[in-house]
């Protein structure tokens, strides 16, 4: 066996989409620069998407100089990236080794909306998500996570407090982002300030499967909002669903929305329901839905047709299903909303993002076992 040379592939610069405001002025600090130097680059960064110190005009050469010899401004490399003919747009980013990642823009009349990863794969293994049957590989940096949000927003010209193509920001693309805690705070706080992207708070939304405990610690760090994946409103259902569930049972994960909702009392939850033919889309499920909403008032549940991907044994439910199912939670005065499929002709839609996971939990390996058998039962 031939053992090959361990060849450095990360530079020894530090790379400055890595920190959020506090820490660039800390970087600066260390390199002898004023604090107001590292929200003159910032600006330059986030603003004008600038990631050649050279063209930084108002920095003084100096400084420059510096800056070149110990930093970078480095967004993750695009590998390849494709538009569907509704115009979503999806980005395959490259990460290190053979991993990618995916991003995608979901432009509306009123909006766009940008659907940031948090991790290279998942390790979750909720049943009916395509990202699950990848495995996991690692968390992103925060280079990485608010570097999808460079990239896109360089490629579709967005202009921040001005022309802004990216209003919003949902943390629902690969992966468990409070799995990914620091990292993904750190990420969206950028999106946040007004020096980095400038989005309001409740335009910027961490979509979670249930991690309890992160879930009071989002409310005690962040002001973003919160998505909550239920898909589910009995336990035996949803844990099988879920398999998170079985740490933090409903009753669990309904206690810690109603202290967010405490803590801020003028915001609401979105709870995420993918409608899953025979499965979750039943009238009882609706009722099931309506008891547990009942006690949130002020909570909106967002209805997700399932997206198929392949191998999976779950299918979309029917069109007037998922209609009866809407109408009975409005009719119950439940706001519910139903979210069009977008991007599926690029399998771009919520739960298709695959990206490229070198898996380090044998799933994929076990998924295509369990393929192959079906494969052979059919045959
Ligand atoms: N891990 C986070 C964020 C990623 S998924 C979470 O669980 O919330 C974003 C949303 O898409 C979640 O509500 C997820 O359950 C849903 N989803 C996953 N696979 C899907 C599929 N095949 N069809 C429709 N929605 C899906």
């Amino acid at each position: 066996m031939v053992v090959s040379q361990a060849v450095p592939t990360t530079t020894d610069k530090v790379n400055l989409l890595d920190f959020d405001r506090q820490g660039l002025r800390d970087f600066f600090a260390q390199l002898g620069e004023k604090p107001y130097r590292a929200e003159q680059v910032m600006k330059w960064i986030y603003h004008r998407l600038e990631d050649n110190f050279e063209n930084m005009t108002d920095v003084g050469k100096t400084l420059r100089a510096k800056l070149e010899a110990s930093c970078y401004v480095g967004p993750p490399k695009t590998l390849f990236d494709k538009g569907a003919t509704d115009g979503t747009h999806k980005w395959l980013l490259g990460m290190d080794g053979g991993n990618a990642i995916e991003a995608v823009y979901i432009p509306e009349p009123t909006r766009g909306t940008l659907c940031v990863s948090s991790q290279v794969g998942c390790g979750l293994n909720c049943q009916f998500c395509s990202t699950a049957t990848q495995g996991f590989n690692r968390n992103l940096s925060t280079a990485e996570v608010i570097g999808q949000m460079w990239v896109a927003a360089k490629y579709l010209g967005n202009i921040t407090h001005q022309n802004r193509r990216i209003t919003n920001v949902v943390m629902m693309g690969m992966g468990e982002p409070l799995l990914n805690f620091d990292n993904v705070t750190k990420a969206m706080s950028l999106m946040r300030d007004d020096l980095g992207f400038g989005l309001a708070s409740k335009r910027v939304t961490l979509s979670t499967a249930g991690l309890v405990p992160m879930i009071d610690k989002l409310s005690e760090t962040i002001d973003v909002s919160l998505a909550v994946s239920l898909h589910a409103a009995n336990d035996e259902l949803r844990t099988e669903l879920v398999p998170l569930n079985k740490r933090y049972p409903i009753a669990e994960l309904m206690a810690s929305c109603q202290r967010w909702l405490d803590r801020k009392p003028r915001t609401s939850i979105t709870f995420e329901y993918t409608l899953m033919k025979g499965v979750n889309d039943q009238p009882e499920h609706a009722r099931q839905l309506i008891k547990l909403m009942r006690r949130m008032p002020q909570c909106k549940v967002n209805l997700i047709p399932f997206n198929p991907f392949p191998g999976t044994r779950f299918e979309r439910s029917d069109a007037e299903t998922i209609r009866a199912f809407q109408t009975q939670l409005l009719n119950a005065n439940v706001l519910t909303m139903l979210r069009r499929t977008r991007g599926d002709d690029i399998d771009a839609a919520c739960g298709q993002l695959k990206g490229q996971v070198l898996d380090r939990t044998r799933r994929q390996a076990e998924f295509r076992k369990r393929l192959d058998e079906g494969a052979s039962h059919a045959a």
